[in-house]
C-alpha cells in the first residue's frame, strides 16, 4: 500500500546533495533498520507528516524559487521500498518532464543490483533507472565500516553511481564514482 506519509522537505540545502544547492525530499518509513542509523525517526511508516496531494508543485515551486539553480536530493527513511516507490517516482516525473536539466540524486539502502533486479518486474523502477534519477548512493548504512571522510556516504561499502546513456545505441549505464568525480 503507498504511503501517504512523507518525513520532511528542506529548501536549500547545502549539506545532502552534490553541486551546490538541493531541494531534499525525506520519505517516511524504513524496512532496513541499519544499526547505527541517524534517522530513527523515519523507520515508522505512520510517523513523519502527512503527505500533501499536491507535494510534487511545492517540490517544483520551491526548485525554480528565485531563479537558482537546485538538484533534486531524495532520502528517508527508504525512497525505493514498496510503500514509497509510487511517491518518488510521480515525483521524479513531475520534475524531470518540466525540469530536465535538474539533477536528481537518491540515497536507498537496496543495492544497484538489488533495483535492476526488481525493475524487471517494475516499470516504476524502470523509468526511475533508465530516465529519471542521475546518481544513486547505494547499500544499508554499516556502523564498522563507517568513514566520517567520505562526503555523500555513511559507511564505505555504499557506493556512488551516475547515469550514462550511452551515444549509440542509447543504453543505460551506470558507473561507479568516488565523491571526487562527481
Ligand atoms: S536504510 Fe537509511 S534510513 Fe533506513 S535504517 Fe538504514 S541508514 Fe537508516
Amino acid at each position: 500500500m503507498t504511503n501517504t506519509r512523507y518525513a520532511g522537505i528542506i529548501d536549500n540545502d547545502i549539506v545532502d546533495g552534490v553541486d551546490g544547492i538541493s531541494v531534499s525530499f525525506w520519505t517516511q518509513g524504513c524496512p532496513f533498520h541499519c544499526p547505527g542509523c541517524h534517522n530513527k525517526e523515519t523507520w515508522d511508516y505512520n510517523g513523519g507528516k502527512k503527505l500533501p496531494l499536491n507535494y510534487v508543485e511545492i517540490v517544483y515551486n520551491k526548485l525554480i524559487a528565485n531563479n537558482i539553480t537546485r538538484n533534486l536530493s531524495i532520502l528517508g527513511g527508504e525512497p525505493l521500498c514498496p510503500e514509497n516507490l509510487d511517491i518518488v517516482h510521480y515525483l521524479c516525473e513531475y520534475i524531470k518532464t518540466r525540469l530536465p536539466n535538474t539533477k536528481i540524486i537518491l540515497w536507498t539502502g537496496y543495492t544497484l543490483h538489488q533495483l535492476q533486479i526488481r525493475a524487471k518486474k517494475d516499470i516504476r523502477l524502470q523509468d526511475l533507472l533508465k530516465k529519471y534519477l542521475d546518481i544513486i548512493i547505494d547499500g544499508p548504512y554499516k556502523q564498522e565500516l563507517r568513514d566520517l571522510r567520505l562526503k555523500l556516504r555513511g559507511s564505505s561499502n555504499q557506493n556512488i553511481w551516475k547515469r550514462h546513456t550511452t551515444r549509440i545505441l542509447k543504453r543505460t549505464v551506470w558507473q561507479k564514482i568516488k565523491e571526487e568525480d562527481i
